[in-house]
């Protein structure tokens, strides 16, 4: 059984500014302070697994800058194999300036940036690494073509990929994804999705049937405080989210696929996956921050015992 997880997808660097007040067109305010993160939903998710002691390699690109240089020592120093983690020629690493006010509203852009350039035929130079994974993790960070590129060569190697469509970008391509084994959105990317609406279990339930019936194996919806749902060909299960107190639900999502992902490879028990996602997610939100506030596998033994 291959236990390897491999991740293609993306990293960005939060530049977190904490503003009194959002400054307004054309104005230059100083602001209290300010701090940076390793985030970017590939590079989150290979986190999440990794500090719960999972064997991770990723694919994903950087820029010809010192983020690009942090970035990799990051992966490095949670034992990611980061050997296709790769600078592009020209290019800025992907980065996200972020402002937020005291009442904690925040303003966010993302620049893709090194993101854009990581391409099928960077797929194929990871090849002969990515056959040694269990399981591939894809998100929406980087280019479309290379998602589909990839869902497609695993699904020729023999390799189950789990897709989370996030963020939601509506030019995806549904018949294009079927091959992958588990499709993992929010409630909003799986209104995106299906044009269906998914605020209730129910409806969610429904819009996430129409795409089992479309051919997609099985499709697990987070619905935040209400957990998660696993509709399949089999009766549909929902899992209970375990209660706290959040404090920063950013990077909830990813969490609970990193540790999805680290339980799935060893025991193939996908319900047992997601109620250790659920309970990973649950104890990263209570700490501000994404990556941040990811536990290791001490940490988050305490937490659940
Ligand atoms: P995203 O962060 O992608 O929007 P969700 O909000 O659905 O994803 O959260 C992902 C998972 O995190 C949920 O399935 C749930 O298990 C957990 N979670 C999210 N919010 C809460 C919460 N308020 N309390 C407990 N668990 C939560």
């Amino acid at each position: 059984m291959k236990t390897r997880i491999g991740v293609v997808g993306s990293n960005m660097v939060d530049l977190v500014t904490y503003t009194d007040r959002m400054p307004e067109a054309g104005e230059t305010l100083a602001a209290p302070s300010f701090s940076m993160g390793h985030g970017g939903k590939g590079a989150n998710q290979a986190v999440a697994a990794a500090r719960l002691g999972a064997d991770v390699m990723l694919v994903s690109r950087v820029g010809e800058d010192l983020f690009g240089e942090g970035t990799i020592k990051n992966f490095r120093s949670v034992g990611i194999d980061a050997r296709h983690v790769r600078p592009v020629p020209g290019t800025q690493s992907g980065v996200a300036p972020i402002f937020v006010d005291p009442s904690g509203e925040n303003r966010i852009l993302i620049v893709k940036g090194a993101n854009d350039h990581l391409l099928p035929a960077d797929v194929d130079e990871a090849a002969a690494d990515l056959r040694e994974c269990g399981l591939i993790l894809l998100q929406l960070e980087i280019p479309l073509e290379t998602i589909y590129y990839t869902v497609a060569w695993a699904a020729r190697e023999g390799i189950e990929v789990l897709l989370n469509p996030a963020p939601a970008v509506p030019e995806l391509d549904v018949e294009r994804i079927l091959q992958a084994t588990f499709l993992v959105p929010n409630q909003t990317e799986l209104t995106i999705l299906t044009g269906m609406p998914a605020d209730t279990r129910e409806q969610a339930e429904a819009a996430a049937r129409s795409l089992v019936s479309r051919g997609i194996r099985t499709v697990i919806v987070t619905l935040g405080a209400e957990g998660a749902l696993l509709v399949s060909s089999a009766p549909t299960v929902h899992i209970p989210s375990v209660p706290v107190r959040p404090h920063d639900t950013s990077g909830a999502g990813d969490a609970f696929i990193g540790a999805f992902a680290q339980h799935y490879v060893r025991s193939h028990d996908v319900a047992a996956a997601m109620r250790q996602g659920a309970a990973y997610a649950a104890d990263s939100i209570t700490r501000p921050g994404t990556q941040k506030a990811f536990a290791d596998a001490e940490g988050f033994a305490r937490f659940r015992a």
